[in-house]
């Protein structure tokens, strides 16, 4: 189950923007399923939203400045067995359409359930400079922004234009980035889980479900008051985990989700720790515990409350970390040499990823270039110094021995961006990228330990 989970984490949070050609003929590309920004090709700040976060059908989409963790502002690219796409909203699921089937000049774009028609469909073409356009399958109209502009709520529209660069778009992987963790309850079997459809709302049964959904995620806010804690769904900051719902508790009821209020004490809950493993109880019953459904581990089982001590009550709580994108373009390279302890008491200070040399490298984080420099035939040779907020604190980033630099200093950054080509410069016995993650960008000298581990910090694919 961990690897499921891994890898549906990391199929979320790692899709790159890895370039398939598929034909020498033809521009088309194939962009790797997964969820993204997409944002306008000069200004990697913006990205379009679904309007008001409402999540209702016949919004519009609009251009909002970009935060993560905003699920609204992510979407879902899934490639069609025709050869299409089509691109989700991962906050509502709804589909990125045209409105009403009209498919003039200018027409707007609307988020629509998916009903699978071709006003739903998407193809991506190369625009030759790393950025794509974004084509209807009816009428071959491209997703543009009016007039160019691109302040907050900005409408987007459908036009006949072809490379302009209102009509470009760049893919910007998403990751849970700035500090916000994201607590994922787990029972010892099973997760904790919002019943998803038919729809996600207020008064849903809290289930449990094998697999590693987004919705198994909960954010765990405490009230010092009640000196315990209440659960929302990472989606749904408004409502909590509730074991009071029109009656009193009792044992066996079903544990529901509730609009949350700090101060109602149904919705919290104490943690108590159990031979390594953690069970809540319920401040307003306090003989009651979450519990899962006579110890049944089948996806959809409901989670009830008991007043058994028994083992099924019990939940290891995971923290679930930023974790980058791969550095080298692709998911490329070969990695060794990881941060290892030389006999003679020093350490290698980062790892090294071989590719060849004019491979893409990628920030594996958001942030700003804090230094560019060329050290020539010794020690980093080129390298690029980003400093990026990880695990809620600053890190500074050195990609080394590059052939290229594509970022200048002070200029900000996104996660998956290209900011330079593999070299082997400097101290470098063949291409490859050095990758270094420090507390600091002073704090390290090769007789001691450097401070952090580089592999807490990207993951393959
Ligand atoms: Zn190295």
């Amino acid at each position: 189950m961990k690897n499921k989970l891994v890898k549906l984490l990391v199929a979320a949070v790692f899709a790159t923007v890895t370039l398939v050609v598929l034909s020498i003929s033809s521009l088309a590309v194939s962009l790797n399923e997964g969820y993204y920004y997409i944002c306008p090709s000069d200004d990697i700040s913006y990205a379009i939203d679904v309007c008001g976060g409402s999540g209702a059908e016949m919004t519009y989409t609009q251009l909002y400045k970009r935060s993560y963790n905003n699920p609204a502002q992510i979407f879902e690219i899934k490639k069609l067995s025709n050869g299409w796409y089509t691109i989700k909203s991962k906050g509502s699921g709804l589909c990125l359409n045209v409105e009403g089937g009209s498919n003039n000049n200018g027409t707007r774009l609307w988020m629509y359930r998916d009903d699978g028609t071709a006003a739903c469909h998407f193809k991506f073409e190369d625009c030759g400079n790393g950025n794509y356009r974004i084509i209807n399958r009816i009428g071959n109209k491209v997703i543009d922004l009016d007039n160019n502009r691109r302040f907050n709520g900005s409408r987007i529209h459908m036009w006949q234009s072809h490379y302009g660069a209102s009509a470009k778009w760049k893919f910007v992987p998403h990751i849970v980035d700035g500090g916000v963790y994201e607590l994922e309850f787990r029972n010892t079997g099973v997760g904790l889980n919002v019943q998803f459809r038919p729809q996600n709302g207020i008064g849903n049964i809290v289930q449990d479900r094998l697999n590693g959904e987004d919705n198994e995620r909960w954010v765990a806010r405490y009230n010092s008051r009640y000196d315990a804690f209440y659960f929302t769904p990472l989606y749904r900051s408004d409502a909590a985990l509730n074991a009071l719902y029109g009656s009193a508790a009792t044992k066996g009821r079903q544990v529901i989700i509730h609009p949350s209020n700090i101060n109602d004490t149904a919705s919290l809950w104490r943690m108590e720790y159990l031979n390594g493993y953690v069970r809540f109880r319920n401040v307003a019953a306090s003989s009651l515990y979450i519990d899962v459904d006579s110890g049944r581990t089948a996806a959809g089982t409901r989670i009830n409350l008991w007043t058994s001590s028994a083992y099924n009550q019990s939940f290891t709580l995971k923290l679930v970390y930023d974790i980058g994108v791969w550095p080298v373009g692709g998911n490329g390279g070969t990695d060794k040499n990881n941060w290892p302890r030389y006999s003679n008491g020093s350490y290698h200070s980062g790892t090294d990823i071989s590719a060849p040399v004019g491979t893409p490298v990628l920030a594996s984080h958001s942030g700003v270039v804090e230094r560019v420099k060329d050290l020539g035939g010794s020690s980093y040779g080129k390298y690029i110094i980003i400093k990026s907020t990880v695990k809620g604190k600053t890190v500074y980033i050195y990609y080394a021995h590059l052939n290229s630099f594509a970022v200048s200093v002070n200029q900000t950054v996104c996660a998956g961006q290209q900011i330079g080509t593999v070299g082997s410069t400097g101290n470098s016995t063949g291409p490859h990228l050095h990758y270094e993650v420090r507390n600091s960008n002073m704090d390290y000298g090769s007789l001691s330990k450097p401070t952090l581990n580089p592999y807490d910090y990207i993951t393959r694919r």
